[in-house]
């Protein structure tokens, strides 16, 4: 591929001025010298990563809710020139931000959304909320738009420097967490003249693989209707929903013996009734039905249905079902991964010092490891295609992967041991680990974006592999009925709820170098102090 050379000096600007774009001197660049270029690029911006990990990680907004993420995250993106379209898909908070023109068409995609019960003060090694029982980043989904942002930004630096044809975008994660949002991207034609995709997640290593990982499943809320009636003066009058549900659930919870080991399976009560004296008329359930491939997927929702029918018969109340999400497996594109671990061995681990390694065994011991090996200096050189195991987590990125050649890295922004899903993960997501190790994954990502960019046989390869490996045996559909639009309504309330306090404690970058130094917590804090170290804020 040849790119253009910039001429330096003012008769070079004369030049260019005079001369028509298309007549002037191409000379073949380097792609080695475009890469380093789009690595410094980042680089240079690494002070925006700190900034855009640690604002996001203050917001805390649960899925379906990243308002101030979204407002905050376009806003950068339309001041580098990006063209925004925000709303994609039927939800408010998705966005397509795109700089360039014609192809190769390349998607950053990573998520934005925090989790329910996490929030905690970052940088201690112990427990401290920063809002009592309110949401946090419990899984460091606060760094994934500090990597893609700052990512597409260098890339489109260098595409314009070089002017190389072709269009980056970034598309975030809605709603990951609750596996309810790509389905709906997918069905909406948002991939649908893509020609790949690089996706990020927040990790303890720098990585990628390539084959299938993961479980996929369905997620869905049954709501059985009955009678309600006093429960003391005429119980026989009422039928209850509640009854239904625990019914429902004692079945699933004998039936999960005889299930194949795979599979993964777990519900909570959204809607038990509102007082005991009371007949619940009304009741819901919501579950997650996991397997490790679309047959079985369906199969096990099916399960789910005629035990829902069964607890209905049972206690002659009648259900409806509302799937509110879905996703298949992921399917990682091989040769997409393999350029991606060339740009993982060339941009390596970030280089932690004494005091990132003091609070990192610090937490390791803290959360009662035996060992305490700190955070990883080793990289792994070889690149091993994914197993799936016996089943665990499931991610809608998998909905994106069956539908174009897709490929994720894993960053080193978290500490080795904590527990995803916990505050324990949100400790180190707003101090020099997370933005060090954000730091490296934009540097790889855009590495990999130039990548594509500048060789177009790299993007033949993954569609030829696309095509003749990935989707040969399935090809890709729907688990949502048609039409089912998406559910936006989750978390409204909760975070409604938390917003004001919230408010209180956003990131304010203009008065403070960072987060930990806006709430007052030293670096590195490797005992807890008794009381929550809370400096002024805003
Ligand atoms: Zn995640």
């Amino acid at each position: 591929m040849r790119l253009f050379r910039s001429l330096g000096g003012p008769a070079a600007a004369a030049l260019a001025l005079a001369v028509p774009l298309a007549a002037q001197p191409r000379a073949p660049l380097d792609r080695e010298t475009v890469l380093r270029e789009v690595q410094q690029e980042v680089l240079g911006m690494a002070k925006l990563v700190q900034e855009i990990n640690d604002m996001v990680f203050s917001f805390a907004e649960l899925g379906f809710q990243e308002t101030w993420t979204v407002d905050y995250l376009t806003g950068l993106l339309a001041r580098e020139g990006f063209r925004v379209e925000r709303g994609c898909a039927g939800m408010p908070t998705c966005y397509i931000a795109r700089w360039g023109q014609g192809k190769p068409v390349v998607v950053i995609m990573g998520d934005i959304d925090g989790l329910p019960e996490t929030s905690q003060v970052p940088g201690l090694p112990c427990r401290r909320e920063l809002v009592p029982g309110g949401p946090g980043h419990g899984e460091g989904h606060n760094s994934a738009p500090a990597v893609d942002v700052v990512a597409a930004i260098a890339v489109k630096r260098v595409l314009q420097r070089h002017r190389l044809p072709g269009e980056i975008r970034v598309i975030p994660g809605v709603a990951e967490e609750l596996v309810a949002s790509r389905t709906y991207m997918v069905n909406a034609g948002l991939f649908r003249d893509v020609d790949v995709v690089l996706s990020t997640h927040v990790d303890s290593d720098l990585r990628t693989t390539y084959g299938v990982t993961g479980t996929g499943l369905v997620s869905t809320l049954y709501t059985f209707t009955g009678q309600s009636a006093h429960a003391a003066g005429s119980p026989w009058a009422g039928r209850s929903a509640l009854d239904a549900v625990e019914l429902m659930d004692v079945g699933w919870n004998f039936r999960r013996e005889h299930l194949r080991l795979q599979q993964r399976s777990h519900y909570v009560i959204v809607n038990g009734g509102s007082q005991p004296n009371v007949v619940p008329s009304e009741a819901s359930v919501w579950y997650y039905f996991r397997e490790l491939d679309y047959p079985h997927i369906r199969a096990l929702h099916a399960l789910g249905d005629t035990l829902a029918q069964a607890a209905a018969l049972m206690t002659s109340t009648t259900v409806r079902q509302r799937v509110l999400g879905a996703s298949w497996p992921q399917t990682y594109n091989q040769p997409l991964a393999e350029a991606m671990h060339r740009h993982i061995l060339a941009v390596g681990l970030p280089r932690w010092d004494s005091a990132d390694q003091a609070f990192a065994r610090a937490v390791q011991r803290a959360l009662g490891h035996d060992s305490t090996p700190g955070l990883r200096t080793r990289l792994d050189t070889v690149l091993e295609e994914a197993q799936q195991g016996m089943g665990g987590g499931s991610d809608d990125i998998g909905e994106v992967s069956w539908n174009v050649p897709t490929v994720r890295l894993r960053y080193p922004a978290n500490i080795p041991g904590t527990i995803a899903h916990h505050w324990s993960a949100a400790i180190a997501m707003a101090t020099p680990i997370a933005h060090k190790g954000a730091l490296a994954g934009a540097q790889v990502i855009a590495r990999t974006a130039l990548d594509v960019f500048t060789d177009p046989a790299l993007v033949a390869a993954a569609w030829r592999h696309f095509r003749e490996v990935q989707t040969r045996q399935y090809r890709w559909q729907s688990l949502i009925p048609p039409g089912t639009p998406p559910p936006t309504h989750l978390n409204a309330e909760r975070m409604a709820r938390f917003r004001p306090q919230l408010a209180t404690l956003r990131y304010n970058p203009r008065r403070y170098r960072t987060y930990l130094d806006q709430l007052g917590v030293a670096w590195p804090t490797l005992v807890c102090p008794a009381a929550v170290p809370r400096g002024p804020t805003r």
